[in-house]
């Protein structure tokens, strides 16, 4: 086995996720300082940017777009912060973004806010000449740092190994993930899946093999293989602070879906008890949630979707709807804004945004901006060629499905 042996730890971004959860009043942005005396961690920054105010901040941007030109491109995840949203040139969930990223190629800078492995993502797909620029380098992803590479490395040694001789094993992984992993998967005939194409993406790794090693969401892998008719006593869950990720051989070899022990810090938030509450509270209300949310919740609400398919749901469904949504806060705040004929309500009432989300400030955003008027490029993500021509394989598997 080539399992090293490793303390449990739990990754800092989800224990920032739990100290993160604040009272609604308390979301809209402040001044940088201000937000750095109660919030958990930050990039260093010039001092200059800490005390702006909203409207300093506006005119600041403004000008720093002007200077740019078509230089530049800013995109915006669905899940950051208003105050950031409106200066995207495009917002989408992560794959799109990365889309959208690669179908400027006259944009010398993409301007990425939201986390790190979407702006890693993004310079995988988008020109040799383009940079990507992340504004705050301390965004990362609680779900993505639960699949270090050297853990994933060794898992796939020891299942390679184990499953000598009793048929092969597909990795796939979810966008949500470091480079390396999706490299991984490139370089040993597995893909790359969304959380809207996870069911295809599934249906072919399963053409491939007769079993699958899911990355590193298991909510999603074990959702998803539920609706492939997989049953949980063909799913086993991979440990990586375990040897042979806490199961035997055995059960290794008769498992089809082998699950990474991971999980999306804002989405696991949502339980049974808030659905049940929200049905005992707004009457004809229909329950929407992620696919990254447990089995138990998944199973209990109305409808589960990616990120897109909320955002069409809610924004097509007749004047007079109700829906309770268990994803992230600054979606849900956007599409209860954007129908105000509609009733569109948090599943948890305690607001926690994700907290890594969060970390993109407009002081960051002109921080980077304005560093690119002057010339100098701060926060650039890359990635090496070996990784960015495997993960191109992974991703380019997952665009040939239809
Ligand atoms: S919402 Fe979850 S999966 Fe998305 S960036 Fe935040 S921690 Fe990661």
């Amino acid at each position: 086995m080539t399992t090293r042996q490793k303390r449990p730890f739990v990754p800092i971004t989800e224990i920032e996720h739990a100290a993160f959860c604040k009272p609604e009043d308390e979301l809209p942005s402040k001044s940088l300082a201000e937000e750095i005396a109660i919030n958990v961690r930050w990039q260093k920054i010039p001092t200059e940017y800490l005390h702006y105010s909203a409207e300093q901040l506006d005119a600041k941007i403004a000008e720093a777009r002007r200077k740019l030109g078509a230089r530049v491109t800013i995109l915006g995840h669905h899940y950051q912060r208003e105050e950031i949203i409106k200066y995207a040139d495009f917002q989408g969930d992560s794959f799109l973004l990365s889309q959208e990223a690669a179908s400027r190629p006259d944009a010398e800078f993409i301007v990425f806010c939201g986390v790190h492995f979407m702006a890693e993502t993004a310079s995988i797909l988008s020109g040799q000449h383009q940079k990507v620029i992340l504004p705050n380098i301390t965004a990362g992803c609680s779900m993505a740092d639960m699949a270090p590479m050297e853990d994933v490395e060794d898992a796939w040694d020891d299942l390679i190994e184990v499953l000598d001789g009793y048929g092969g094993v597909t990795p796939v992984t979810y966008m949500n993930s470091i480079a390396g992993i999706k490299a991984l998967c490139g370089k040993n005939g597995g893909a790359v899946c969304t959380s809207s194409n996870a069911t295809r993406v599934l249906e072919w790794a399963f053409e491939q093999n007769d079993r699958v090693l899911f990355l590193p969401d298991q909510h999603l892998g074990r959702n998803t293989a539920l609706k492939l008719g997989i049953s949980l006593d063909q799913m086993v869950v991979w440990n990586p602070f375990k040897s042979l990720g806490g199961n035997t051989e055995d059960q290794l070899r008769s498992a089809k879906m082998i699950l990474w022990q991971g999980h999306c810090s804002v989405h696991t938030r949502f339980t049974v008890k808030q659905i049940e509450s929200a049905r005992e509270r707004i009457p004809g209300v229909k329950v929407l949630v992620h696919p990254e949310c447990p089995m138990e919740t998944v199973d209990a609400a109305d409808i589960n979707g990616s990120t897109e398919t909320i955002r069409a749901l809610i924004n097509d469904s007749p004047s007079g709807s109700a829906w309770a949504v268990g994803t992230e806060i600054s979606l849900v705040n956007r599409l209860a804004l954007n129908n105000p004929d509609k009733t569109v309500v948090c599943l948890d009432p305690v607001s926690c945004p994700c907290s890594t989300m969060y970390r993109i400030h407009p002081a960051y955003l002109l921080w980077v901006l304005e560093g690119l008027v002057e010339g100098e490029v701060i926060n650039e993500i890359s990635v090496t060629d070996e990784v960015r021509s495997d993960s191109m394989v992974a991703l380019e598997r997952m665009l040939a499905l239809k």
